[in-house]
C-alpha cells in the first residue's frame, strides 16, 4: 500500500505576521517559512503506518514555488521514501490543490491521501474534502486516532460533542489534527540521506490543471489593535465600570 501526504509550505507558526503596507497581502520576504504543522502529523502518522508493516511507500507532494521544495525535503528527513513537487508561481487555492492531488492519486494510485486539517496561512479547511469529492473516495477528516484493518480505516474524530468513530473502506482520504500524534525531529544522519531521495517535478499545465484563481482578494488588513486594560480597586468598581462604561451588564 501506498501514502500520499500533502504538505504545504507556509510562514512559521512563531513568525509574528506582518501586513504589507499596501494591503495586498503578509510580508513573506526574509519571514521564516516551516511546513504546514498538521502536515507534520500526516507525515508522521503515514510513517507510523508504514513502520507498523501496513505500507510500503510514503510519497510526500507539496504544490507551490521553487521553495516547496524544502518542504518536501523535511517530509524525506522525517522518513518519506519520495517526493513530488508540483511547481506554481503564486498560491493555488484549494479547489485546483485538490484537482492537482486528484491527478497524481490517478498516477500513483495510492489507497491512503494524508493532508493536514487546514493550513495555518489560509485557514481554509477545503482542500482535503474537495478530494474527496472529486475521487469519490470516503473522507475522514480531523482525525485524532487512525486505526487500520484490512479493508478499512477507523477514524476517531473530534467533534463539538465529542469523539466521533468512522469506518472508512479503503481507498480513504484523512485530514489529520495536531492530536493525531507527536511528530518526530529529522535527526541529521536522515536530513543527510533526504538530500538523495528522488523528487519529481511537474507543471500545474502538465497536468492539465487550471490553477488560475477563482476568488479576488480584495483587501489584507491588521486585526483592530486592542484597547489598554484598567486597573480596578475592587469588585464594586469592576461592577459599575462593566454596567456604566462597558454596557455589557
Ligand atoms: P486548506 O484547505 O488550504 O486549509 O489546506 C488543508 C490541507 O491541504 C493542508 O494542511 C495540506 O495538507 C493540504 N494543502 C493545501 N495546500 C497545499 C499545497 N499548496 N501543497 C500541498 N498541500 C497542500
Amino acid at each position: 500500500m501506498k501514502i500520499l501526504v500533502a504538505v504545504k509550505r507556509v510562514i512559521d507558526y512563531n513568525v509574528q505576521i506582518r501586513v504589507k503596507s499596501d494591503s495586498t497581502g503578509v510580508e513573506t520576504e526574509n519571514v521564516k517559512m516551516s511546513m504546514n504543522p498538521p502536515d507534520e502529523n500526516a507525515v508522521e502518522e503515514a510513517l507510523r503506518i508504514k513502520e507498523s508493516g501496513k505500507a510500503e511507500e510514503v510519497i510526500a507532494i507539496s504544490i507551490g514555488e521553487e521553495k516547496a521544495q524544502e518542504t518536501i525535503r523535511t517530509a524525506l528527513a522525517m522518513g518519506a521514501d519520495r517526493g513530488i513537487h508540483v511547481k506554481a508561481t503564486h498560491d493555488v487555492e484549494p479547489l485546483a490543490v485538490a484537482k492537482i492531488l486528484q491527478k497524481i492519486v490517478e498516477k500513483e494510485k495510492p489507497q491512503i491521501v494524508l493532508l493536514g486539517k487546514q493550513a495555518i496561512d489560509d485557514d481554509s479547511n477545503q482542500t482535503g474534502q474537495m478530494l474527496s469529492a472529486l475521487l469519490g473516495w470516503a473522507q475522514g477528516t480531523f482525525a485524532s486516532k487512525i486505526e487500520l484493518e484490512a479493508s478499512a480505516a477507523i477514524i476517531t474524530r473530534e467533534i463539538d460533542e465529542g469523539l466521533e468513530k468512522v469506518k472508512l473502506p479503503f481507498p480513504i482520504v484523512a485530514t489529520c489534527d495536531l492530536r493525531l500524534n507527536e511528530p518526530r525531529y529529522a535527526s541529521l544522519p536522515n536530513i543527510m540521506k533526504a538530500k538523495k531521495k528522488p523528487i519529481d517535478n511537474y507543471t500545474s499545465d502538465e497536468l492539465g490543471i487550471d490553477v488560475s484563481p477563482r476568488v479576488r482578494q480584495l483587501k489584507v488588513t491588521e486585526p483592530p489593535k486592542r484597547e489598554k486594560g484598567v486597573m480596578v480597586a475592587d469588585v464594586a468598581e469592576l461592577v459599575q465600570k462593566l454596567k456604566h462604561e462597558a454596557k455589557v451588564i
